[in-house]
Formats: C-alpha cells, sequence, structure tokens
C-alpha cells in the first residue's frame, strides 16, 4: 500500500474514519516522528476510542514538542472533558487547567469547562498523600468521586445482621436525639471540610427512626446538607419528612422485577415501593421541596431490558435515574469469597455477575498508586457513636472501638490507617479508589 499523505489522513478522520485516519498517522509518523500536529491527531483519535494508555504519552509528548501552537487553544478542553466523562479526574484536571492557563487574556473559559475543572480540582480539605503505616508506603489521594465534600454516614438506626452474615456483631435500635445533637455538633465544630455532607444512613433503613424528619432538620439547623438513602418500605412518617426537605434522598431499588425484587427484599414488595415513590412526588410537591431525589436502581443480570421502564419512572416522578450493577457485600464476606473460605452463600444465588468475575475486570484498569475514598473522605459513625472502618465492612472487629463524639479527627484517621483490614481489602483490589489512565486495555 501506497504511503498516504497528511492530507489523506486528516480528511480520513474529518470523514469520521477513525481507524484508517489513526493507521495512517502511525504510518506518517513511523516514516518522520518530527510531527507533533500528527502526534495530536493521533493522540486524541486514541483518545476517542478509549485507548488512553496510548493516547495521554502521544498528547503529552506533542504538548512538550509543540504546546504553543494555536490549535491546541480548541483541543485542550475537548480532551479534558473527554477524560473526565471516562472517569480520569486526575488527567481532566491536568488538561483543564492547561486549557485555563492558555485561554487567551480577558477571555474565560466556556461555562461547562469551567464548572468540570472546578469539580475536578484537587480539594484544599484533603492532603495530597498519605502514608500507611500497615503496608508501609505513600498513597496518592484523589478528587472525590462520590461527594464534592467530606461526608459523615450516621447510621441513626442499628438493625438485625444481613442475611448472609447472621453471626456480626452490631449496635441495635434507634440513635438517640441527644447523641445524635453531639454528633452534629461536634462536626460543625471540628470543620473538618468547608461544609462536610451528613448522610443519615449505612446499614439500617433510617425510615425506620420514629424522629427522622427531625433529625433531617437538625442538619439543615446546623447549615450542612443531610441525604438520606432508603428503600421506601416506609411511608408512616413520609409527609414529615418531606417537609423537612433533605437535600439530597436516594431510592434504593433492587430491580423492577417482582419476582427478584421479593427474593432481595424479604417481606417486601415491588407494588408498595412504585406507590411509595409516588407519594414521595405528591408529598414534596405539596411542601414545595427542592430535594434532589435519584433513584438507585441495582441491576441483575438481564435486567437491560428494565431500563426503560424505570427510566420513564423516574422521568415521569422527575427524579433521577442511575443504574448500577448489583454487586456482592460487605467487604469481609467478599474476602472470605476469594479466599476461599466459607460455604457457597445463599445470597450468590441472585442473579448478580460473579464476585471473582468483576473484581478482576475492576482491579484490572485500578490504580494502585491511589488511596481509598472510603478511608480518607469518609467517616461512618453506628447508632451507638461508635466509629466503623469504612460504609463497605460489617462486623465487630472491622469496628474502631472508639466512640465518634470524643475522639478528635486525627485520632479517627490515624486509627483507620492502622487498621489490618485495609491492607486485606487493597490486596484484593477491592478499595474504592480511581482508575489508571495507562493500565493498558482499559477503556479500549
Ligand atoms: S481499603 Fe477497603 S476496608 Fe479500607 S476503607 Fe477502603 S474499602 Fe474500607
Amino acid at each position: 500500500m501506497n504511503a498516504p499523505t497528511v492530507d489523506q489522513a486528516v480528511a480520513l478522520q474529518q470523514a469520521g474514519d477513525i481507524d484508517a485516519a489513526a493507521a495512517a498517522y502511525a504510518q506518517l509518523l513511523a516514516a518522520d516522528p518530527r510531527q507533533p500536529a500528527l502526534r495530536h491527531n493521533l493522540g486524541r483519535i486514541r483518545l476517542q476510542q478509549g485507548a488512553t494508555a496510548e493516547a495521554l504519552p502521544l498528547l503529552e509528548q506533542a504538548w512538550a514538542e509543540d504546546g504553543a501552537h494555536d490549535g491546541w487553544l480548541r483541543s485542550l478542553g475537548t480532551i479534558g472533558i473527554t477524560l473526565y466523562d471516562l472517569g480520569l479526574w486526575e488527567d481532566a484536571w491536568h488538561w483543564l487547567s492547561r486549557a485555563a492557563a492558555r485561554a487567551p487574556a480577558g477571555t474565560r473559559l466556556a461555562p461547562a469547562l469551567t464548572d468540570t475543572l472546578r469539580r475536578v480540582s484537587p480539594r484544599d480539605y484533603l492532603a495530597p498523600e498519605v502514608y500507611d503505616p500497615q503496608q508501609g508506603r505513600t498513597f496518592l489521594r484523589h478528587v472525590p468521586r462520590e461527594s464534592d465534600t467530606y461526608v459523615y454516614a450516621i447510621d441513626v438506626i442499628g438493625t438485625c445482621p444481613v442475611g448472609n452474615f447472621a453471626a456480626a456483631q452490631r449496635p441495635k435500635g434507634f440513635m438517640k436525639a441527644e447523641l445524635f445533637g453531639s454528633i452534629l455538633d461536634k462536626i460543625v465544630a471540628e470543620r473538618v471540610a468547608p461544609r462536610p455532607a451528613v448522610c443519615l444512613f449505612n446499614r439500617g433503613e433510617p425510615m425506620l427512626h420514629p424522629a427522622l424528619p427531625e433529625l433531617v432538620q437538625a442538619v439543615r439547623q446546623r447549615g450542612l446538607p443531610c441525604h438520606l438513602s432508603t428503600d421506601l418500605n416506609v411511608r408512616s412518617s413520609l409527609r414529615e419528612l418531606a417537609r423537612a426537605s433533605p437535600d439530597k434522598l436516594k431510592i434504593s431499588l433492587s430491580g423492577f422485577r417482582p419476582e427478584l425484587y421479593a427474593c432481595a427484599h424479604a417481606r417486601s414488595d415491588l407494588a408498595l415501593i412504585l406507590a411509595n415513590m409516588r407519594l414521595l412526588r405528591q408529598y414534596l410537591d405539596e411542601a414545595g421541596a427542592d430535594t434532589h431525589v435519584w433513584v438507585g436502581h441495582h441491576s441483575y443480570k438481564g435486567g437491560e431490558a428494565e431500563l426503560p421502564a424505570v427510566e420513564s419512572l423516574c422521568d415521569e416522578l422527575g427524579f433521577a435515574h442511575h443504574p448500577v450493577a448489583a454487586f456482592y457485600q460487605p467487604l469481609e464476606r467478599l474476602v472470605d469469597l476469594l479466599e476461599g473460605r466459607g460455604a457457597p452463600d445463599p445470597e450468590l444465588d441472585l442473579p448478580i455477575e460473579p464476585p471473582r468475575d468483576y473484581v478482576t475486570r475492576i482491579r484490572a484498569t485500578s490504580s494502585e498508586r491511589h488511596d481509598c475514598e472510603l478511608r480518607f473522605n469518609q467517616t461512618v459513625i453506628n447508632q451507638d457513636g461508635s466509629v466503623a472502618l469504612c460504609c463497605g465492612v460489617y462486623d465487630q472487629p472491622n469496628m474502631l472501638g472508639l466512640q465518634f463524639v470524643a475522639t478528635p479527627h486525627s485520632a479517627l484517621e490515624e486509627a483507620k490507617y492502622r487498621h489490618p483490614f485495609c491492607a486485606t481489602c487493597m490486596r484484593h483490589g477491592l478499595s474504592y479508589t480511581v482508575r489508571d489512565a495507562l493500565k493498558p486495555g482499559g477503556f479500549s
């Protein structure tokens, strides 16, 4: 085949034939590597194809060779947004910062770029790295994905052990109002972040707490964002809750097939949840509440078919819809499974992807340099005021043995970083961390 010309390669790219254009650029660069514009174009195509491990070195080299070229003005923002859409926020920040620095004097970035740059920028309240004494190494911190501020997850109700962990020792009962108030006062006094979020849930169903609306009001009176998550099986205080107007409310929906829902939630049925969703919409409207409601739709195998129906229901009710593949928990059970301990678990009869498969897949692209968001950006407080290692664990050995109100934040952090379970969790690739753009094959 004859060598392509530059014009032919560009024409292929402009016509949308990116595979052929990439081949042509690669051929031209092999013949003469001193062509940063072609390297840039090839990098952009590789990025478009999701081949970030190839794209980023090409783009970096092109930038180093020819970063002053005006052509970059159009390109920097697009590269940043593409990386953001791929979940690679640290890389997106790098390129969007360059876009901001290169914006012509007297002009500003487009609002969408400015908003994205703000979301992916490192947080002042987080040290950029941390030493882990258990593992004898330093981890980088990344921009939190789950929240744009520090998170306190308060289990206002302690419930019976989950089905696959009957032997777990957990505090039970309702959190008392005085304890709750003391916790909020300490959160305000410590100011770990400018305006930390308070989530009134972890393992227990918060709607079972008889004073939940008052608890929401107490959070909001202190000027803090209040988030809830519920399976919406209970409606007794729904109207009062809508009046209390939490900032965000997640409805946790275990599939959209009645037989499957009943399997995931004993003593409940999907028809009740759907009725309660409509009731919630009605009560929020009555109260004029601006609560952002979203449906965390746990999708089981074969669940793709149910997505349009849930999407349409959410559209009708003005709720956001976030499908997520159902996964196995808690972490202690997952570690048992991966280490070959224990009998086959009945919950595995639920149609989820086998945990070994998805753990292997996620691990293939996970960063090994970054810390776990669940330990650097979250404090989990149990119903009795004690503190857990993170929201992923369940059993007593993974509680820190410290009371939140009596323990300074720095001492809680130290206890988390000294806890041995994180090393086990990370060894299995289970920590909540970011993807590594330079691991090959992850996005193709
Ligand atoms: S590393 Fe694992 S156990 Fe430790 S905080 Fe993260 S998710 Fe929890």
